[in-house]
């Protein structure tokens, strides 16, 4: 019963001149109410991003899981929401990889965020090693649970089901113009549906499961179209109004 939820994750590219792109990305936003857009830029950008749109939610792409403290090049779940940010986006692959997050510090983040008043959207997947060995739901169901968040309500006193969004992403289709089956797509997405039931009861089914990897205007609606797939990730196609406006259009 969603409106599909389509989010841009920036990752490290933008600078100011890129808000025009945001501004035009906010107007197609503006035109097709029917879909939920979102954009995550570089943490530099989000207060002016914020000020610049109406119609997309802005937030960042990782936070830190303490409130403030000597930690240096950090930034924590409270200065996002003070600088603009209505979500933000935890536990990416390449936060995992590059930043060696562990599931603890991912679960100690989500806990933060929704503290802090944020929605967040949890990343998990699998490697095509663990794909190619029939892990891949064993995997990303071990991750979910080791990162879901405990914490009953955030300040906003919604349930915390309904400021959570799960994000499938699985690492060989990040960046490389593969995407799995649709028949893969939705077995993942029930798997994780079935593991939401079991932590959040009955809010799980409210729980906004989303895919991304390698997600552009010509594949989008068929991704969109699986039954739990309530919208998607998109890290490339997001950069410029040409391809993620085409892709909320499609939507
Ligand atoms: P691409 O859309 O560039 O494959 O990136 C997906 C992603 O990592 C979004 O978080």
């Amino acid at each position: 019963g969603h409106r599909p939820y389509i989010i841009g994750n920036w990752k490290m590219n933008g600078t100011r001149n890129s808000l025009a792109e945001a501004r035009a990305i906010d107007r197609v936003a503006a035109k097709w109410p029917q879909v939920r857009v979102g954009i995550a830029p570089p943490h530099t950008l989000i207060h002016a991003m914020r000020d610049a749109v109406d119609s997309i939610d802005v937030g960042g792409q990782d936070c830190h899981s303490e409130e403030t403290g000597a930690y240096t090049g950090d930034i924590s779940a409270s200065m996002l929401k003070d600088a603009g940010a209505s979500f933000a986006i935890l536990g990416h692959s390449e936060r995992r990889q590059y930043h060696g997050e562990t599931n603890p510090q991912v679960k100690a983040k989500s806990e933060a965020a929704l503290a802090a008043g944020l929605n967040v959207i949890l990343c998990v997947g699998e490697t095509e090693e663990q794909r190619d060995a029939g892990t891949a739901e064993a995997t990303v169901t071990r991750q979910l649970l080791a990162c879901l968040p405990d914490v009953g309500n955030g300040d906003e006193g919604e349930p915390v089901s309904a400021r959570l969004a799960v994000a499938y992403e699985p690492i060989w289709a990040i960046g490389t113009g593969r995407v799995p089956s649709l028949d893969d797509i939705n077995a993942m997405h029930d798997a994780i549906r079935a593991k939401l039931c079991e932590a959040f009861g009955d809010n799980g089914a409210e729980v906004r499961i989303l895919y991304g990897g390698s997600v552009k205007a010509e594949n989008a609606l068929e991704i969109l179209g699986c039954p739990e797939v309530g919208g998607a990730l998109v890290g490339g196609a997001s950069l410029t109004n040409e391809s993620f406006g085409a892709i909320i259009i499609a939507a």
